[in-house]
């Protein structure tokens, strides 16, 4: 990762990786993570402290030391472990493996997904997942692609797939002005939503800024910096046509 404040354009990270990863042209450093192979020497080298390898490889068993700390609390609040991301069925073996060891311990899961995996994916996941965060954003199809990089088509199967199955769901979509928050999209999203054999709740979420510092860091380009959160009132508006299809809406969460 990078912090862009802290760089002082020394140059020093450029000369020292080996792999020519690294350019820093005037104001401008960029790493190319093609060619990064995260031996961690530029992070060394880094008198600003600019620069920093985040996340660690960890065994399933290193993870279950961690989460078994907190049985007893999760055993007060009714809590579990929410296995989020980035995607986390992209580490697929990886995640089925962690959510058997937590369903040995009888802690309760819930995973944090955009849905878009194979069907087989998930059916393979599923009987280990108490909750699903299933996150909806645009039903357009043929706008889907253009801010995602995918079509919806298998998004929406496989949350109509898990519900059909009677598996435990709550809805996610973000609101993102001059994106999703038209009238057209809150109504499909209501009504696709309202359709569902099973759904336990939907969270709308406003949008905010949180993305453009990691973006910044991960010497990516953010997407919409001039996008500003939706206002209190478009909320409410949103929530009200939501409410109108029977729909149980939270806003946050
Ligand atoms: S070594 Fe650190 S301070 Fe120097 S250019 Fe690279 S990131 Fe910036
Ligand atoms: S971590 Fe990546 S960018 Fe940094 S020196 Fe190693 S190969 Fe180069």
């Amino acid at each position: 990762m990078f912090r862009e404040r802290r760089c002082i354009r020394c140059g020093t990270c450029q000369t020292v990786c080996a792999q020519g990863a690294i350019s820093v042209v005037g104001d401008v450093v960029s790493t190319d993570r093609e060619k990064c192979t995260l031996c961690g020497t530029c992070v060394e080298a880094c008198y600003a402290e600019a620069r920093e390898i985040v996340g660690r490889e960890v065994t399933v068993a290193e993870v279950m030391a961690e989460i078994e700390q907190d049985i007893a609390f999760y055993d007060q609040s009714g809590g579990g472990v929410t296995l989020s991301g980035g995607e986390p069925l992209v580490q697929r073996d990886f995640l089925l493996a962690l959510l058997r060891a937590c369903q040995e311990k009888e802690i309760h899961t819930a995973v944090d997904t955009c849905g878009f995996a194979t069907w087989e994916t998930l059916d393979r996941l599923r009987e280990h997942v108490d909750l699903f965060l299933y996150d909806l954003k645009l039903m357009d199809d043929a706008r889907h692609p253009k801010f995602t990089g995918v079509s919806n088509e298998t998004i929406l199967r496989n949350l109509q797939r898990l519900s059909t199955l009677g598996h435990d769901i709550i809805l996610r979509v973000p609101i993102i002005p001059g994106i999703n928050d038209d009238e057209e999209n809150i109504r499909r999203t209501g009504a696709f939503a309202a359709a569902l054999p099973r759904l336990n709740q939907l969270n709308v979420l406003p949008y905010h800024h949180a993305g453009a510092d990691k973006c910044s860091r991960l010497n990516r380009i953010y997407g919409l910096p001039e996008t500003r959160p939706p206002s209190d009132e478009r909320m409410f508006e949103i929530v009200q046509i939501l409410q109108g299809f029977g729909l149980p809406i939270k806003i946050g969460g």
